[in-house]
């Protein structure tokens, strides 16, 4: 299988990248950040033999996404399952967020993921068949305070991921989401020891998630099943 995953420097992105390379499947990434890190990434992998590439491209520029899904397309052929992952995150008070703020928060967390399906799916709807995984945030379905922007933009992550599911699915390709709650990567940098505690404390499974966690239920959905339109939330029962 040929895989593309948005946002894979680090974090979330980074481990699905070596989840499914791991696995043996040809892995395309792109990245905006951490540019050290993504080069390493592509180092480690091929020495360890898998077939993997790597773009710095911004997913909120559709020029620079859609070339570099081109370029992997040519080196590792048809993407058969896209991740949508990049994201970004800010904590502000909602009387505080700027035009500026909002519109960065829905460019990269809504019309990335627009950019890149569109990137691949002429490709998806010629072979009928696809998957299509993106990653909105337990705070998508339950809204955080002080993060309004960012939850509004991973709502609409999900009212897309049900909406193009039914469009998409007599054509072979199916859509679903994952909702992860608090995840250990460096979005969270900005969490004190203290709030992680409260966090673990009011999380049933007694702890904060990995990206791990992400990884091995994006391979699950990547397998064949019955399941399009679903919004899964891997959150430790936190909003239960
Ligand atoms: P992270 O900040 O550690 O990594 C984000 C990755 O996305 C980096 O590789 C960065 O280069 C890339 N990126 C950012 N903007 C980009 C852009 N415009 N174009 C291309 N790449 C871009 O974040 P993470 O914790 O790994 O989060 C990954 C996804 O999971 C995000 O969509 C985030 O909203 C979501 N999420 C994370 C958590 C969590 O607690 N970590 C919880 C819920 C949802």
């Amino acid at each position: 299988m040929t895989v593309f995953i948005t946002g894979a420097s680090r974090g979330i992105g980074r481990c699905l990248v070596e989840e499914f390379a791991r696995l043996g499947h040809s892995v395309g990434f792109c990245w905006l950040n951490s540019d050290s890190k993504a080069y390493e990434l592509i180092d480690s992998l091929k020495k360890e033999g898998c077939s993997v590439v790597g773009f710095k491209a911004d997913v909120s520029n559709k020029e620079q996404l859609c070339a570099a899904i081109a370029e992997a397309e040519k080196k590792l052929g048809a993407i058969d399952l896209l991740i949508n992952n990049a994201g970004i995150a800010q904590s502000k008070l909602f009387t505080d967020i700027t035009n500026e703020d909002w519109d960065r928060m829905f460019d990269i967390n809504v019309k990335g993921v627009f950019n890149a399906i569109q990137a691949v799916l002429p490709s998806m709807l010629n072979r009928k068949s696809g998957k299509i995984i993106n990653i909105s945030s337990m705070w998508g379905v339950v809204g955080a305070s002080t993060e309004v922007h960012y939850s509004a933009s991973k709502a609409a992550v999900i009212g897309l991921t049900k909406a193009l599911a039914k469009e998409l699915g007599p054509s072979g390709i199916a859509v679903n989401c994952i909702a992860p709650g608090v995840i250990d990567t460096d979005i969270n940098a900005f969490l004190t020891e203290s709030d992680i505690d409260d966090i673990i404390e009011s999380t049933p499974l007694g702890k904060i998630g990995t990206p791990k966690d992400i990884a091995r239920l994006a391979v699950f959905l990547s397998g064949d099943s019955f399941i399009t339109g679903q919004i899964i939330t891997a959150d430790g029962g936190f909003t239960l």
